[in-house]
């Protein structure tokens, strides 16, 4: 504190960063893929993929939509006022959903030993001239990096380090072979057009993240990934929906079944 070169260093240390862990000794690396509907989680130790949850959240498009209906209707009738109250509800209620999603992604990261949690860099975003209608469709919806701010933040909290990687080709690469090709894609599909490895499309992108935080940051051999453990789904409910079947993340792993292979299965989780 006292020491002059040190002084400012100490002001955003003390209170978020002074016990988050050095990302490069990480043992487990957390591939996360933002969507408009859902977040595609992957834990990578050294080349094994751990698990992989995907945690859907309809409700958000569901209530901006409703949200989006009503505001068209008070602005077609003039009151101007209205109009931004309901922009200012809308806008709190996606922010405190998503905070929720970021807890989750936080609470799910800690069952892994020394975990790294490693997002896409969407600043280079707004350099590139053109990503694709899906790079245009995350950039004009939700708060995207918002969103990855509110996950770094709580991770931080949990002295669990925050790792960015360059977007590119995530969404294309395979990632059983590394074959990368636009056609692999197609929506929630991929299907590599040189291994024909198949799988759900953002889960193949949060192990493309992961593969490319290991790279960028860690001291791993990485070898050939030839499995990937089946995709679990859960699904995010609005709270107060208590008819809804609730799962805890402990259960959540208890009704994984091998024998379902790449099949995914869903399970309720309200707050
Ligand atoms: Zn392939």
């Amino acid at each position: 504190m006292f020491h002059n070169e040190n002084a400012e260093l100490h002001v955003n240390v003390t209170n978020t960063e002074q016990s988050v862990r050095d990302k490069h000794d990480s043992r487990t690396v957390i591939g996360v893929d933002v969507n408009e509907d859902n977040v595609a989680l992957t834990a990578l130790s050294e080349s094994v993929v751990e698990d992989t949850l995907v945690i859907d959240f309809p409700e958000i498009n569901f209530e901006r939509y409703r949200y989006f209906t009503i505001r068209k209707r008070v602005q077609n009738a003039g009151k101007e006022s209205i109009h931004d109250t309901l922009k200012g509800r809308e806008e709190r209620f996606v922010r405190d959903r998503l905070h929720k999603v970021s807890r989750h992604i936080v609470e799910w990261s800690q069952q892994f030993e020394k975990p790294c949690v490693v997002f896409e860099d969407l600043k280079e975003m707004y350099d590139s001239i053109d990503y694709g209608t899906r790079m245009n469709r995350r950039l004009y919806h939700l708060p995207f990096r918002a969103f990855q701010y509110y996950t770094s933040y709580k991770a931080s909290f949990e002295g669990i380090p925050t790792a960015w990687i360059n977007l590119e080709y995530t969404c294309q690469r395979c990632p059983v072979c590394g074959h990368t090709e636009r056609a692999n894609r197609n929506k929630k599909r991929f299907k590599c057009r040189s291994c024909s490895h198949q799988d759900h499309s953002d889960r193949s992108v949060s192990v493309n993240i992961a593969v490319k935080g290991i790279k960028k940051h860690q001291d791993w051999n990485m070898l050939a990934l030839n499995s990937l453990p089946q995709v679990r789904k859960v699904r995010r409910r609005a709270s107060g929906a208590v008819d809804a079947p609730t799962a805890t993340h402990s259960s959540v792993r208890d009704d994984r079944d091998p024998s379902r292979g790449v099949a995914s299965r869903t399970v309720g989780v309200s707050d």
